[in-house]
């Protein structure tokens, strides 16, 4: 499988350290807020990566964090913690902010097929990893104490700017938006790894440490638990391309620095949705969720595929427009794939070429669009229906767009229009129901139901208006 590696930014052929096993970590949900679809769009990527890795024959451990201490308003070392945030606009504690934006983060991960990592941990879970790798950093010189705090001294480093993409002057303290100068800092970029001083006082959750009575910086967060569950080395690393820098950027310094070695070979960054206006954020603009989605109208899959159609490394624009015809596309190809009858043995030659088109696609740097083109190649491929199955059957293994349990209900419904079609008799009762239930008379709307269900008929209310249905 080819990858574009942010490290060399060139795609590369991937390979894992060790042969079957991949060490994959993701940079979890800040649980303040409920998530943006743009947020989304990072996990359902990475999604779609980690069950490409699978299909290809790997078993892979992920890792993805939560981070509930810690991220400050800004993504560098100053502003309020982004949780104590979101208490005080809820005028509740940060545990039960953190549960329960954990606990919307996977409900909405759930709707979009989006598999849960094989670990999940909390940040306030690993203090003591964090500690270790504090301590390890100041015994090796790499860090030092300064206004209460331990900072990471990026001048240690040969070569700081990591993914050398972008124009360090924009970066410089004081410059980039919602970075103010922390005169404690010997370098610009150093980044605070152990706080136990900030301007904001009330920081809920704090810890005991060799430094004093604080809690841990973002950046340590990712270093300490990827190391907690992977060990001290990683094959691969996700994320948003607003990661980069400086989160990603400040968690190879601090780990590398550590671990005295290389620390992890692949970097996949997931390029942003955007609004016409720019980027979608919490703060900015309609706030975009899944729940709003639905409440549109909506099915979450339309949005999955919205993104599958799409490649990872392009910015995404998001419109109402780009939604319906994303919406239209999958009605029509479920509705195709409903017309599809299991018939007789599957065409293993026919399955070979399909599949092999499908992997291509995605052994190109994950090129999901090109991968759901070779879905409606199955659709026009000239060999049975049976052979079709199996092959969307496959693929949504990794696509996840519920591409046969979506036509089976679309073929049920139909099935359930057909039987409805076949008796005017009830017909004319059901739809005197319907009248009556207009009307507000309910009790002859009852009755009508009641006398039906003495006849083993049973009435079924859907979106499209009453159906019935002999039990
Ligand atoms: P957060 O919860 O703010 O820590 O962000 C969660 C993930 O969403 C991170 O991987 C971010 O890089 C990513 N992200 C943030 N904004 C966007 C966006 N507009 N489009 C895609 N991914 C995003
Ligand atoms: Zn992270």
């Amino acid at each position: 499988m080819y990858l574009y590696n942010s490290l060399s930014h060139k795609k590369e052929l991937f390979k894992p350290n060790s042969e079957n096993i991949v060490k994959m970590y993701t940079c979890g949900p800040t649980v303040y807020h409920y998530a943006h679809i743009g947020n989304l769009r990072t996990y359902i990527m990475e999604d779609v990566l980690e069950k490409a890795l699978r299909y290809n024959g790997y078993h892979v451990k992920r890792v993805m964090n939560i981070t509930d201490v810690g991220h400050l308003a800004s993504d560098a070392d100053t502003g309020e913690d982004k949780m104590v945030k979101g208490a005080k606009r809820e005028n509740k504690s940060v545990m039960d902010i953190a549960k329960y934006y954990t606990d919307a983060f996977f409900a909405d991960c759930d709707k979009l097929n989006i598999k849960r990592p094989d670990v999940v941990e909390p940040a306030t879970n690993c203090i003591n990893e964090y500690i270790k790798i504090v301590s390890g950093l100041l015994d090796k010189g790499y860090a030092y104490l300064a206004g209460g705090n331990v900072y990471f001294d990026t001048s240690k480093l040969e070569k700081y700017y990591v993914f050398n993409d972008h124009d360090e002057d924009d970066l410089a303290v004081g410059v980039r938006e919602g970075v103010e100068q922390d005169l404690n800092k010997r370098n610009k970029n150093d980044f605070v790894l152990w706080f136990t001083k900030s301007k904001f006082e009330d920081q809920a959750l704090k810890w005991d440490s060799p430094w004093g009575v604080g809690y841990p910086g973002w950046h340590i967060e990712c270093s300490g638990i990827s190391m907690k569950h992977l060990g001290e080395d990683l094959d691969i690393h996700c994320g948003g391309i607003d990661n980069a820098f400086p989160h990603h950027t400040n968690e190879i310094a601090q780990s590398e620095s550590y671990l005295g070695h290389k620390w992890c070979n692949y970097w996949f960054h997931v390029h942003h949705l955007n609004t016409d206006s720019g980027k979608m954020s919490k703060s900015k603009g309609e706030f975009l969720t899944v729940s709003l989605l639905e409440q549109k109208g909506y099915d979450p899959m339309v949005y999955r595929l919205f993104c599958l159609q799409s490649h990872y490394r392009r910015n995404l624009v998001f419109s109402w427009e780009n939604l319906d015809n994303a919406a239209a596309a999958y009605e029509k190809l479920i509705a195709k794939i409903a017309t599809l009858k299991a018939d007789g043995d599957v065409d293993e030659a026919v399955f070979a070429q399909l599949k092999d088109r499908f992997t291509k696609a995605l052994d190109g740097d994950l090129n999901t669009s090109v991968a759901v083109t070779a879905v409606y190649d199955v659709l026009k491929a000239k060999t049975n229906d049976a052979t079709k199955l199996a092959a969307l059957a496959d693929f949504d293994q990794v696509l996840s767009l519920n591409l046969i349990s979506a036509a089976e209900k679309v073929r049920k419904q139909q099935e359930l229009e057909q039987e409805a079609n076949a008796d005017p008799e009830i017909d004319a009762l059901v739809s005197a129901r319907t009248e009556a239930k207009k009307a507000k008379n309910f009790a002859e709307a009852d009755r009508i139901r009641d006398e039906l269900k003495a006849r083993g008929i049973e009435i079924i209310d859907t979106p499209q208006g009453a159906k019935w249905r002999k039990v």
